[in-house]
Parts: structure tokens; sequence; C-alpha cells
């Protein structure tokens, strides 16, 4: 695995394991299948309601918790210190590596300067956001005492995010992508930019794709629930795409946003 180094020194997988949409009774098989494979970074969200079978994974899988990065994402700006201790029991650890905001819910900066406080108390180590732009994500930057390390936002090919991905890099906010693979949508897996790209280097459209996002410095955390497809997700270190074909899946970019959320 390889890491990246967040603003405050702490090392992340360029890579993890997303768990939206599989239900918590199935999500520790699939968990314990991701480590298996070799991920170490899982991202789940209290709105997924399956952090217990996270923690449930974590705990079989009798890997120590130093060598798995959990992130997770709070579902509401009531309660905030209530839903940190909740998600700490409920993925059975003494702390979260990354705690994001989940989307703007207003009130954020005192939802912010909670999380700065769960950092000081240990038992978050990173705080971030997730589905922040203009001015929302404004507000924090100008008054976090703890920037954020993190904004996990809508990326895959057809949004690039290239004016944002910018203002991130100024407090080196990392990028993380949700969607890597949009979910499919647009038909981004058979897209024939990426599929002959995908031919010459004997690796399949997904791998383009994420290894795309690995040389821009962007973390993703794509979904699957077959091991056949997380192998494939995972194989994707032995090889660099060159410079022209990068720019040619540059060029698919349409900052377009394929599910209407934000
Ligand atoms: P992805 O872009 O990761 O796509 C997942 C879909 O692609 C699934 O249907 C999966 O099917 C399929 N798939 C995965 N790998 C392959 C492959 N190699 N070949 C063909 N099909 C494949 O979408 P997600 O929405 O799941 O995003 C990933 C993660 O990002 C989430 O799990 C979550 O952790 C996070 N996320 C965060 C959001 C936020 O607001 N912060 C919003 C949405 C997601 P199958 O499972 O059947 O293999």
């Amino acid at each position: 695995m390889e890491y990246i180094t967040l603003n405050n020194g702490i090392k992340m997988p360029v890579l993890g394991y997303g768990v939206y949409q599989i239900p918590n009774t199935q999500t520790k098989e699939c968990v314990l299948e991701a480590l298996e494979v070799g991920y170490r970074l899982i991202d789940t969200a209290q709105y997924y309601g399956n952090e217990r079978g996270v923690g449930d994974a974590i705990k079989a899988s009798g890997i120590p918790r130093d060598e798995i990065f959990i992130t997770t994402k709070l579902k509401s700006n009531h309660n905030v210190e209530r839903l940190i201790n909740q998600s700490l029991s409920d993925l059975q650890t003494d702390y979260i590596d990354l705690l994001l905001i989940h989307w703007v819910m207003g009130n954020d900066l005192a939802t912010w300067r909670i999380m700065e406080n769960a950092v000081h108390s240990g038992k978050v180590h990173a705080i971030g956001l997730s589905n922040f732009y203009g001015s929302a994500y404004d507000n924090i930057v100008k008054n976090a005492e703890i920037l954020p390390a993190v904004n996990q936002i809508e990326h895959h090919v057809l949004r690039q995010n290239k004016s944002f991905h910018k203002i991130l890099d100024k407090t080196e906010t990392i990028l993380e992508a949700w969607a890597p693979f949009g979910e499919g949508k647009a038909g981004l897996f058979t897209n024939p930019v990426i599929a002959k790209i995908a031919s010459t280097y004997g690796k399949t459209t997904a791998q383009i794709m994420l290894c795309f996002y690995l040389q821009s410095g962007i973390v993703a955390i794509p979904k699957s629930i077959h091991k056949a497809r997380m192998i494939e997700n995972f194989d994707i270190f032995d090889f660099k795409l060159a410079e022209d074909d990068m720019k040619a899946i540059e060029e698919l970019n349409q900052e377009r946003d394929l599910f209407g959320w934000y």
C-alpha cells in the first residue's frame, strides 16, 4: 500500500474501500474480504448504518488497529459529541482516524469546533469535510484552528474538479474521490477512450480510472461487494500512466455532476 501525508503529518492510504449501500448485515463479510485483499482504509459513515459491521470486521481480522485507517462521517449537527461517542462504540475503537462532516448542515463552524476538541482529546486523529464547496468551504478554512485534512467530494473522470482542486491545494487539503467510477453511470466502465488506454496496459477501465486519480494526488475509495472486483481495484500499483494517456483522460472532463446531490 502507498500512503499520502495529510496536512497534520498523519499518513493515509492512497486507496480505500467504501461501504456505502452495503447493508450492515453484509458489511462484516465485505470488509473482512477487503482487508484480506490488502485495503487498509475503510470509508463508512453514520448515515450508512454499517459502522458496527466495519468494527466487527476489523476486530475479527486480527490486524493491529494502528494498521487500519477508519474514516467516518457525522450525520447531523446536533449532539455532535454524542454522535462521535456512538461511532467510537459502533466501530469498537478508541479513536477515529478521520472524521468528516458529511454535507453542509448549517452551524458547521460550531460542529467544526467540537471536532477540533475531539482531536485535542485524542478521540479523533484528523478532521475534514465532505461535499463542501464555495463559501461553506471558505467559512471553515478561514475560521479553523485545525485546517481540513481532506474534502471528500464527487469526483470521477467526468467531474475532475479542476479549479476546486487548486483551492484545496492551498491548504494541502487532500481531495478524496467519492464514486470514483460514478457508480458506472454515463457508461464510465465502457468509455472508449479509457477502454483503448486500458487495452494498451493490459488493465481494466476501472484500474485505469483509479491509477489516473492516484497519479493526480487524489485518494479514491471504490466500493464493490465482489471479492474479484476488490482485487481488481486494488491491483493498480504496478504500472504508471504515460503523460499523453493522463492528458487524454483529463480531456474527458465535463465537470459533470452525475448524482444531482451537490
Ligand atoms: P463507485 O463509483 O465506487 O461505484 C460502485 C459501483 O461500481 C458498484 O455498483 C460496484 O458494483 C461497481 N464496481 C466496483 N468495482 C467495479 C469493477 N472493477 N468493475 C465493474 N463494476 C465495479 O460508487 P460509490 O457510490 O459506492 O462510491 C464509493 C464510496 O465513496 C462509497 O462506498 C462511500 O464510501 C463513498 N461515498 C461518499 C459519499 C459522500 O457524500 N461523502 C457519497 C457516495 C459515496 P458491485 O458492488 O456489485 O461490485
